[in-house]
């Protein structure tokens, strides 16, 4: 009997006609109905985000008819808004556990069970771009939570940005002391980056300061459109 990445308990995968083609489950059958509890949208369609009831850029929802949530129309009068925010996961129960379990250890069980569940757009990008976090706090942990996911779904990326060591928090701190917490790499610069098509990869969207500070760096370089996917929001 298989044991479920996730709780480390056994469980009975039978071999059917009907399932003898899949891949064999890694998750028991508790721990992929948790999964299936914290999916932001309960049915395959409502992933197309023109959803009615939800902020069009972050996937907030929303209380009444706006179609923007005030924390987008806050991040509209510093920064140029991202496309759409692509996720598939609330922040909660068994994922924030498994999130916080995982960004804390990197262990290894635990980003195969995330790359397992999380699906990236079924769209093209020029650039899968993950977002850095800090090289020392990488060091500390030992992996990067983001390019460890991507690794383990054999999405191939590419580094355009680093993150500064001088900044501090990313909560909104009035316009004038909130300084960019990102730049290019050496490679960013060898590309030709106008119009091109990029999806930001982050782990988790929380106030939306972070990835739109990381597409306000290559809206400079004049690319064409910003999408972000974060495994859990
Ligand atoms: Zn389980
Ligand atoms: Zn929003």
């Amino acid at each position: 009997m298989p044991r479920c990445l996730q709780c480390r308990q056994k469980f009975a995968d039978p071999l059917t006609a009907v399932n003898f083609y899949r891949a064999p489950e890694i998750l028991c059958e508790k721990c992929r109905e948790g999964w299936k509890q914290c999916l932001l949208f309960k049915s395959k369609k409502h992933k197309n985000m023109d959803e009615e009831g939800y902020c069009k850029q972050c996937l907030k929802p929303l209380a009444t008819h706006d179609t923007r949530c005030s924390e987008c129309v806050k991040l509209s009068r510093r920064f140029t808004l991202i496309d759409h925010l692509y996720c598939e996961y609330q922040n909660k129960d068994i994922v924030k556990e498994t999130m916080n379990r995982y960004r804390n250890s990197g262990d290894t069980a635990l980003c195969e069970v995330i790359a397992s569940q999380i699906h990236l757009p079924k769209k093209q990008y020029d650039f899968i771009v993950p977002i850095p976090s800090l090289i020392k706090e990488d060091m500390k942990r030992t992996f990067n939570p983001v390019t460890q996911v991507l690794n383990a779904k054999k999405v191939s990326y590419t580094n355009l940005l680093v993150k500064n060591r001088t900044t501090g928090s990313t909560a909104f701190q009035g316009k004038h002391n909130m300084k960019n917490l990102f730049d290019l790499t050496q490679a960013a610069h060898s590309f030709n980056l106008e119009n091109k098509t990029i999806l930001l990869v982050n782990d988790i969207y929380t106030t939306g300061v972070t990835e739109h500070q990381a597409a306000e760096i290559l809206f400079v370089r004049k690319i064409g459109k910003v999408d972000v996917f974060t495994f859990v929001r």
